[in-house]
């Protein structure tokens, strides 16, 4: 009986017999890797295992594949790249390293640091070579230099990316199963050996693999979880897709995988009010101010997401109003999106916005965007040193979104090392079991730059699949 056949019956049985079955005897597969989440993370390791020679399988617990890469909206950063070299943008490694360092408050291992930016612009000829656009560059908080890539015209970045991805992964007549859970990693002597799936109808198997890559993202819809870290968090709501709730980490600790950093939990300054969708960063870097209820300026709106986080939660009411004109519109094409979903308010005038929107001085915001507009004109923002002021906010209708911080990325995770194995509890590798992206600590320390998580799942996500494939090639006959 083939596997086709072993899995047919199984379903129907599950189906009528619930876990009776599935605990009487469970089918067993082979996979060189097994690859746990089909994000940035997993679907790049799975592709270039997958193109090293690997007999790959990717497993998504939930029924679409593309996690929150695919929610990602601003961007991916990327140092020294082609397409920096023909806008004529000055960049370096050494400079995103920096940035990355200090926008993590230097608790970031450096080393990993160090391979995140100095393969960031590899990884952006991986994504071209794959078919992907990144072609338009814009500038996240925090980084001293125009280096976030997106699709052509401000396009959000993870549509473009995931469906890359996924057009990749079909052209190989890759095995990708969706509704496929893994529930917990096999073992033998120490050594990661495979995975136990339960898939959508509650039955269960094993794949045997020489290797696991845990790309199973990070912990922000589980909001539990995160108060549990956070005390003080309990009550945000979430920017994440529903699967990320970190049952990877509960994977990798399970086998012995050493945790860090797992209280530093990044709040993300604009989440649009009373709803779950994230305002990418992109908006501020296209030119948006912020300003409060009274109409007033009240930080820099190029600060890291920790520091304008705390700023709007100090306004009235915790929330603030992102504030644009039609010429930012026009630069960034996502800011249609938030029309569709009616979350932008828009006036003739600074007052007849304020009106529209709560804004409780029209007078003061006025003075607000006048003052603002000066400074943008003489490059130097006197009240709160603003790095970059791309666009004056002149051309009327002016637009608001109200926004509100809410729990938006797990800075910490697995530890794992340079070559993406995983660290147990002894500071040892854990053989078999690679890890990239979101699930991993100590790329971004206490605090995410905009941009950096996307280079973050392509740059480890490679490493991961040529690390596994490399090891599982070297263990086949053991
Ligand atoms: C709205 C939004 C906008 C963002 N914008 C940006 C941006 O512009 N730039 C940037 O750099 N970053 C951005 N980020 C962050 C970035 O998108 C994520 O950190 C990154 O995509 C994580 O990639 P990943 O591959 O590690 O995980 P994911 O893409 O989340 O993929 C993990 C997958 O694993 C699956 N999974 C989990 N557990 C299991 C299991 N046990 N078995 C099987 N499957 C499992 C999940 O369902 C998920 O599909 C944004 C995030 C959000 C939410």
């Amino acid at each position: 009986m083939d596997r086709r056949q072993v899995l047919k019956i199984g379903t129907v049985a599950a189906l009528l017999t619930g876990s009776k079955l599935a605990a009487a005897k469970r089918a067993e597969e082979m996979a060189d890797v097994v690859v746990v989440g089909s994000g940035g993370s997993g679907f790049t390791a799975a592709i270039t295992a997958f193109d090293a020679g690997a007999k790959v399988i990717v497993l998504e617990k939930m029924p679409i594949t593309g996690g929150n890469s695919q929610l990602s909206a601003g961007g991916m950063n990327a140092a020294e790249t082609v397409i920096q070299a023909r806008k004529s943008i000055k960049d370096s490694w050494e400079i995103m390293f920096d940035d990355t360092m200090k926008g993590g408050k230097n608790i970031s291992d450096p080393k990993l640091v160090e391979i995140l930016a100095k393969n960031s612009a590899a990884s952006i000829d991986f994504l071209l070579s794959l078919g992907g656009d990144m072609t338009d560059v814009g500038r996240m908080a925090g980084a001293s230099v125009n280096r976030c890539h997106r699709p052509t015209g401000g396009e959000a970045v993870g549509h473009n990316l995931v469906h890359t991805l996924r057009q990749n992964a079909i052209k190989r007549g890759m095995d990708v199963r969706t509704g496929s859970r893994a529930i917990k990693l096999l073992t033998d002597g120490g050594k990661v050996v495979g995975v136990e799936v339960r898939d959508r109808f509650g039955r269960q198997y094993d794949i045997k693999a020489k290797a696991v890559v845990l790309a199973s993202g990070g912990f922000s819809s589980n909001l539990e979880r995160v108060a549990k870290y956070r005390p003080e968090y309990a009550g945000f709501s979430s920017t994440n897709q529903p699967g990320a709730t970190g049952d990877g980490l509960d994977l990798a600790v399970a086998v012995g995988a050493k945790l860090r950093d797992m209280d530093q939990i990044q709040i993300h300054p604009t989440q649009a009010a009373g709803s779950k969708i994230l305002i990418t960063e992109a908006v501020r870097g296209n030119g948006a101010i912020m300003v409060n209820r009274e109409g007033k300026r009240f930080v820099s709106e190029l600060a890291t997401r920790d520091a304008a986080s705390a700023a709007v939660l100090k306004q009235t009411g915790g929330s603030a109003f992102l504030i644009l004109d039609q010429n930012i519109r026009k630069s960034l094409k996502q800011i249609e999106g938030y029309y569709h979903l009616a979350l932008c308010k828009e006036g003739v005038t600074p007052q007849e916005l304020a009106k529209a929107c709560g804004i409780t001085d029209g007078d003061a915001l006025a003075d607000t965007i006048k003052k603002y507009n000066a400074f943008q004109q003489a490059k130097k923002d006197d009240e709160f040193g603003r790095a970059d002021m791309p666009r004056p906010i002149t051309e009327a209708n002016f637009i608001s979104i109200e926004i509100r911080p809410g729990i938006h990325y797990t800075m910490g995770g697995v530890v794992f090392d340079t070559q993406t194995r995983v660290i147990n509890e002894s500071d040892q590798p854990i053989p078999g079991l690679y890890a990239a992206g979101e699930v991993t600590g100590g790329v971004h320390g206490a605090n995410r730059l905009g941009g950096n998580s996307i280079s973050e799942t392509i740059t480890f996500g490679r490493i991961a699949g040529a690390e596994a494939t490399a090891y599982a090639k070297a263990n086949r006959s053991t």
